[in-house]
């Protein structure tokens, strides 16, 4: 039975990394990893993946930090097969040709996010699309089972770097960041996942180990103009028209509340507003970053004049959290086809 996923289930406490082969028993020890929020760097068949459980907000702001992502660029969530891949996403037609033809392989699409799917806002960076994929490798496939729940896995390396096709480039950028490595020897594509987005029109959003010749091929029909997104940058929001912005506005490092505002709180939360979330009382960025968006969803919903924001530190995760924040305060570009 699957466990229920829940925002702050992390008990995880990172000692050192340890490096195990690919024996029998790692799948089970790298799941059960995972399943205390641990960071587990594994092979696909295109780089070698950093895993986490892509239900856990803690557990992906952990991943975010050991990459040094700079901002929430949003992750990919792998799955073992196409019925685990249902209950995270809405399939049309264009996307159901797709998978039938290249999963498992190195194909990821993005599809809008269904009612059903568990993965954490942080993973998706709030986004009501999701980016899902089926690897085509043994022991990626095995540790997917073993766990039972979807694992973002953007490439194992800190932010920047070349992506890593064997254990060893994993530890040469990650050693100490995270928990385990399963070595299973070098990663056979080498380059990571087509990106392949099936919203409206399909559009090809990188390129990758799967040609855009053979997707057409399988889809019957061109493919839309390729958007280039470049690996560590968030692919241009508004882009998509999927991209999550509240409606109600957003007011940053606030040291008062306004009559009826509601409260973003950080911390020691500010007295007088209306309703208060807090993404830490704690003061931990990384907690902080777990809860950013479903927090600001849910305050968006209470329709109140303004969401006042506390000050969050800029060190860690805040940065990115800083980021987000302002783009949410920045005035709004409604597209004129939006509903
Ligand atoms: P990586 O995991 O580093 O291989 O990169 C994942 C890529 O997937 C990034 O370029 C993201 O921008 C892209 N991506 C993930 N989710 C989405 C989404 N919902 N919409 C568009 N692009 C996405
Ligand atoms: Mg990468």
């Amino acid at each position: 039975m699957r466990e229920k996923p829940g925002k702050n289930r992390s008990m995880h406490v990172m000692s050192k990394t340890r490096l195990v082969k690919a024996v029998p028993g790692a799948a089970q020890a790298a799941a059960e990893c995972l399943s205390r929020g641990g960071l587990v760097a594994f092979p696909t068949e295109t780089v070698y993946g950093l895993g986490a459980d892509a239900t856990d907000g803690q557990a992906v702001a952990r991943l975010y930090d050991a990459k040094g992502r700079p901002a929430f660029n949003p992750l990919i969530a792998h799955v073992p097969d196409l019925d685990a891949a249902r209950e995270l996403a809405v399939f049309n037609t264009d996307a159901e040709r797709l998978a039938a033809a290249f999963w498992p392989g190195p194909l990821t699409l993005v599809l809008p996010r269904a009612v059903t799917c568990t993965v954490s806002e942080l993973a998706t960076a709030g986004l009501d699309s999701i980016a899902i994929r089926v690897p085509d490798h043994a022991l990626a496939r095995t540790i997917l089972r073993a766990f039972g729940r979807p694992i973002v896995a953007p490439s194992a390396n800190i932010s920047g770097h070349v992506s890593p096709t064997n254990a060893a480039h994993v530890l040469e950028d990650l050693d100490g960041k995270i928990d385990l490595i399963v070595d299973g020897g070098p990663a056979p594509v080498g380059i990571e996942s087509t990106i392949v987005a099936c919203l409206d029109a399909p559009v090809i959003l990188r390129p990758g180990g799967l040609s855009r010749e053979q997707i057409e091929a399988t889809l019957r029909h061109g493919l839309a103009q390729t958007v280039e997104s470049q690996d560590e940058t968030p692919l241009a929001p508004g882009l998509l028209q999927s991209h999550y912005a509240p409606r109600t506005a957003v007011r940053l490092n606030a040291t008062s509340v306004a009559p009826g505002e509601v409260l973003l709180a950080f911390g020691t939360p500010l007295p007088g507003a209306k309703a208060s979330l807090n993404l830490s009382e704690k003061g931990d960025v990384g907690e902080a970053a777990a809860n950013l968006f479903g927090h600001l969803r849910r305050l968006d919903a209470m329709r109140a004049p303004s969401i006042a924001v506390m000050r969050i530190p800029s060190e860690g995760l805040g940065e990115a959290i800083n980021d987000r924040l302002r783009r949410a305060a920045a005035p709004k570009v409604i597209p004129a086809s939006s509903s």
